[in-house]
């Protein structure tokens, strides 16, 4: 099943085997448990500024920029896309929302994970959507030694955000610059995606990138697969459990 899914990719893609040096980890329904918190603050948000969108939608649109999503809803429920300002003050409202929320817990399982992938010589690295300013700091308390600055891409750095594969392709970028010391990105075989939602999991595979879901949230595992998702664990502890046999598998494959 693993060997297959990995032959499958390698194939697709005209590459004669993987090499994985970097694995690129999506944050929110990732690593740590925080979807709860948006869906809740979004809705909220939505019905302030007089538009309805339940929680679970906000799975459905996870990963996606705010203004992304504030347009689709606006488009949606008015017909014309949200002014900048309209954007701003929405994604404000809901970010002071999101400030109140309990601190979401790291999710079961990724801090093992990460210890595993880091004692197999991969370098962990951190992708997301999310613009917090205190993400590193957070990050570094919840998996000491695991994660730096210059290994990660934010908000801040792409202009499309998932799921178009900016976010990864800057990753690669990235992971390139610091594996390598050389400006170019690092060959599609050389790294692996960790995402748990439907556009994240089309980011990593719009990137070109070998992608691992993990359905951490309430849709359906065939969401994922849609996306395009080459293998699928049903939570973080049971990628935990089963790095080294996929981390083997890769490699021999
Ligand atoms: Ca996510």
């Amino acid at each position: 099943m693993l060997q297959s899914a990995i032959r499958k990719y390698l194939q697709s893609k005209g590459l004669e085997k993987m090499n994985v040096r970097t694995a690129m980890f999506d944050m929110d329904g990732v690593l740590f448990d925080s979807m709860r918190n948006h869906a809740r603050c979004w809705h909220l948000t939505m019905e302030h500024f007089g538009f309805s969108f339940p929680e679970w939608e906000a799975y459905l649109h996870e990963g996606r920029t705010g203004a992304g999503t504030i347009n689709i809803v606006s488009m949606r429920e008015r017909g014309y896309p949200a002014t900048e300002d309209e954007c701003q003050a929405m994604y404000l409202y809901k970010s002071r929302l999101f400030d109140q929320c309990p601190e979401a817990e790291p999710m079961p399982g990724a801090f093992e994970l990460l210890k595993k992938v880091k004692a197999s010589g991969v370098t962990p690295m951190v992708v997301t959507g999310s613009g917090q300013k205190i993400l590193l700091s957070r990050l570094q308390k919840s998996f000491p030694g695991i994660f730096r600055q210059e290994l990660m891409v934010t908000a801040y750095d792409v202009k499309k955000g998932k799921p178009y594969p900016e976010p990864y392709l800057m990753g690669l970028e990235k992971g390139r610059r610091f594996l390598d010391g050389e400006p170019g990105s690092l060959p599609l075989n050389q790294s692996v995606v960790i995402e748990n939602a439907p556009l994240g999991v089309q980011a990593g595979v719009a990137a070109g990138v070998f992608t691992i879901a993990v359905n951490t949230g309430p849709l359906d595992d065939q969401v994922l697969y849609d996306a395009g998702a080459n293998i699928l664990y049903p939570s973080m502890q049971a990628l935990a459990d089963g790095w080294d046999q996929l981390f083997h598998e890769l490699t021999t494959a």
